[in-house]
């Protein structure tokens, strides 16, 4: 049980990487908050915990809005007395964000908000939390187009992304004398709906998997995966980290035929 006695939120447990990484923290022996906007598949996540044995509670919760992350963490403390991980990672990927050029304002602006702006107020509210809890561990979700520039372009993705990076330092770097981690997961590409309705013909598919040396689309579990080893002591001496987990698309030059 490699989270055996700790508390932890994740936002975006409704769907994807989050769902998995909240079902995964639960099955290591984390008490969990589930934290998403959409009520009731995020009630699905923790009932699902329930069922197994764990212990969850459902919060919804918008996390651009900072009320309503203030009440986040305060229902996880109320529910279990103490916070210890922080999984940052509810996000959007508009289908309206393009380029420079064709990109509106408000494109932007929604982006930025839920994808930056919401990973701010998270750690704004849990910092505090943590340090009450006598440390812990924080993992923000950004991207390895946070990395590398991407052909098909995303730019208001892309932009809040470099800031979830960005920030995700400036705070481990802040926080680590206080024993506080704080990291950011780098996904590659992944099987997930929030992917696979951007790239939405097989034509754009393969135009991102040909940059990835396994061949493959990365798993939501595979994140999770890693979310966890963030999570646990494991990764006692890891902070300010942009990891990556991406089948070795930002390693690669050429990729294999
Ligand atoms: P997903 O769409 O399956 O899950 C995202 C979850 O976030 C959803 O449940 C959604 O309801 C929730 N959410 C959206 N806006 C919210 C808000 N304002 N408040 C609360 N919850 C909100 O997508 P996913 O692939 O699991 O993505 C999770 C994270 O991983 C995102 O930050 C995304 O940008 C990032 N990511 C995904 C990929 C990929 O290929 N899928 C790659 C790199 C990074």
């Amino acid at each position: 049980m490699r989270l055996e006695g700790k508390v932890a939120l994740v936002t975006g447990a409704a769907s994807g990487i989050g769902r998995e990484t909240a079902l995964l923290f639960a099955a290591n022996g984390a008490r969990v908050a589930c934290a998403d906007l959409v009520e009731e598949d995020n009630a699905a996540t923790a009932a699902a915990i329930v069922a197994d044995g764990g212990q969850a509670i459902a919060v919804t919760a918008d996390v651009a809005v900072a009320a309503e992350v203030e009440a986040m963490v305060a229902a996880t403390i109320d529910a279990f007395g103490a916070l210890h991980v922080a999984f940052n990672n509810a996000g959007i990927m508009h289908p309206e964000d393009g380029d420079a050029v064709e990109t509106d304002e408000h494109i932007w602006d929604l982006t930025m908000r839920i994808n930056a702006l919401g990973v701010f107020l998270g750690c704004k509210y849990e910092v505090p939390a943590i340090r009450a809890s006598g440390g812990g561990s924080i993992i923000n979700t950004a991207s390895f187009v946070a990395i590398m520039g991407a052909a098909s372009p995303q730019i208001a993705y892309t932009a809040s992304k470099g800031a979830v990076l960005a920030l995700t330092r400036e705070l481990a770097v802040v926080h680590a004398r206080e024993n506080i981690r704080v990291n950011a997961l780098c996904p590659g590409p992944l099987r997930t709906e929030l992917l696979m309705s951007f790239l939405d013909t097989d034509e754009k598919k393969q135009r991102r998997l040909v940059h990835v040396p396994m061949g493959r689309f990365g798993e939501a579990v595979e994140m999770a995966q890693a979310a966890l080893f963030l999570a646990s002591d494991e990764s006692s001496y890891v902070t300010g980290s942009d990891f990556v987990v991406d089948g070795g698309l930002t390693a690669a030059y050429v990729t294999p035929e």
